[in-house]
């Protein structure tokens, strides 16, 4: 029989969106303060767990693979448990648990973190899979304070779940239903960031701006977190269309800390493709808030996601996609061909008919105009002087840029080429808030000086 204090390595390998990196250093908190040590290789491992994601194409391959590779790996002189954390443990439970090939010792769905020590303890001591994937209705970890890493900006969760059921999307089924942590809460954390040396918070939700908890919303959130002092910076992400009263957007407009970019998910620009994926606004509507949002915030940075190939999407309604891009005029989009979700209604109830080289062929257009905005819009740039506060650099070489971000979300980076421009840039410190001025621009970075 293992006995569980001896096992006390951990790989933790995390997948997907920025929710399960967070849930990562929740994890690492709930498991250090049980004396397990955290590895990043997962040969020094006694135990491997994987954070997943359900949402993106193939994900569970992947993870299946990684499996696999790790298993064979070790072989049979060198066992390693292996737990399934995240979105996939909820979702594919029971063909975690069947299969053998696998040899799966743990899996915890995202309500269920704290319970991770009791299931560890179960895996070890009785050599038995222990599982528990229950989705709570209150469970927020408003308790647990997360393990990060060093930086300038931290992420804090402050609603989690989703109650929209868009057709295409496992979140609701894998996250459960929306719940929100109390203001007094979030600003307890965010003062003790600001103590940490933390310039800047990103409030994360997968409905963010649904944020409610008793009779305060988003916008009372973000106003109380602002306050805090020694926080230069507040971010939020995702948000969806339907919650943008004008009270939010006058805030954001009015607020210096509150950064101007809003990452607004248009997903199709057709109605009938929209009502099917149940995103409940129309085109029009959709484009009646982005009028609205520029007539009080002009200087906004808009950022979204995009789906081609939505079952029975025809060419021209994709057309009216495109030309949603092309009125927006988006700085940046992410684009994903559709591809069924197990478990999601668009799953059950529309075959995915649109070809493969169909959706290619969508996906390729759309890029193409999105890649001459982004260029655009980043040339622009050119000649302005914008404060953005430092970061870490990009990788971990010696020679490596000093970046930092605008206000906007744009990534910058500092050119050193001549003695006086690497003179002001040794100045600078990681989390300065430093005036630049653009010089140049690619559809991916933007390139500066100091002023
Ligand atoms: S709003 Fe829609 S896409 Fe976003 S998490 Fe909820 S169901 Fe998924």
């Amino acid at each position: 029989m293992i006995q569980p204090f001896e096992r006390k390595k951990i790989c933790l390998l995390t997948w997907g969106c920025q929710m399960n990196e967070y849930d990562s250093e929740l994890v690492r908190s709930i498991l250090k303060k049980e004396d397990y040590e955290f590895v990043k290789d997962e040969r020094q491992a006694d135990i491997v767990m994987l954070n997943t994601c359900a949402i993106r194409e193939h994900a569970h391959r992947k993870v299946y693979g990684r499996v696999h590779s790790i298993r064979h790996e070790r072989g049979k002189r060198n066992p390693v448990m292996i737990g399934i954390l995240g979105c996939m443990a909820t979702n594919l439970r029971q063909d975690l648990l069947e299969d053998r090939s696998l040899k799966i010792d743990f899996i915890a769905g995202p309500d269920s973190y704290k319970r991770l020590p009791q299931l560890i303890r179960e895996a070890c001591d009785e050599g038995q899979k222990s599982y528990d994937v229950t989705l709570s209705e209150f469970e927020t970890y408003s308790d647990v304070y997360p393990s990060r890493k060093e930086g300038v900006n931290a992420w804090i969760a402050v609603m989690r779940g989703c109650n929209n059921f868009c057709t295409f999307c496992v979140v609701p089924y894998t996250r459960g239903r929306e719940r929100s942590r109390s203001p007094e809460n979030v600003v307890d954390e965010v003062k003790r960031l600001a103590a940490e040396g933390f310039k800047q918070v990103t409030l994360l939700g997968q409905n963010v701006n649904s944020y409610r908890y008793e009779d305060h919303d988003f916008a009372y959130l973000m106003d109380e977190v602002s306050k805090v002092e020694g926080i230069e910076r507040i971010r939020f992400t995702s948000p969806h269309p339907k919650d943008f009263p004008d009270r939010f957007l006058e805030l954001m407009a009015a607020n210096p800390k509150i950064c101007k970019h809003i990452h607004l998910p248009l997903q199709a620009g057709n109605d009938r493709v929209l009502d099917m994926m149940n995103r409940t606004y129309t085109k029009q509507e959709f484009l009646s808030l982005v009028d609205k949002i520029r007539a009080k915030i002009p200087e906004i940075v808009l950022t979204t996601d995009i789906i081609v190939g939505f079952p029975t999407e025809t060419d021209q309604e994709f057309d009216d996609t495109l030309e949603v891009v092309q009125k927006v005029q988006f700085d940046s989009a992410f684009m994903f061909k559709y591809s069924e979700r197990q478990g999601t209604i668009a799953s059950k109830k529309h075959p995915d008919d649109v070809p493969e080289a169909v959706k290619t062929e969508r996906i390729v257009r759309l890029n193409e105009i999105q890649k001459d905005i982004t260029a655009r819009k980043n040339q622009a740039h050119i000649g302005q002087v914008h404060e953005i506060l430092i970061e870490p650099p990009a990788g971990d070489k010696p020679d490596a840029h000093m970046v930092g971000r605008t206000d906007g979300n744009k990534l910058v980076l500092l050119k050193e080429d001549s003695p006086l421009e690497k003179r002001k840039v040794v100045f600078f410190k990681i989390g300065d808030m430093a005036k630049v001025r653009i010089i140049d621009a690619t559809p991916h970075v933007l390139k500066a000086i100091p002023v």
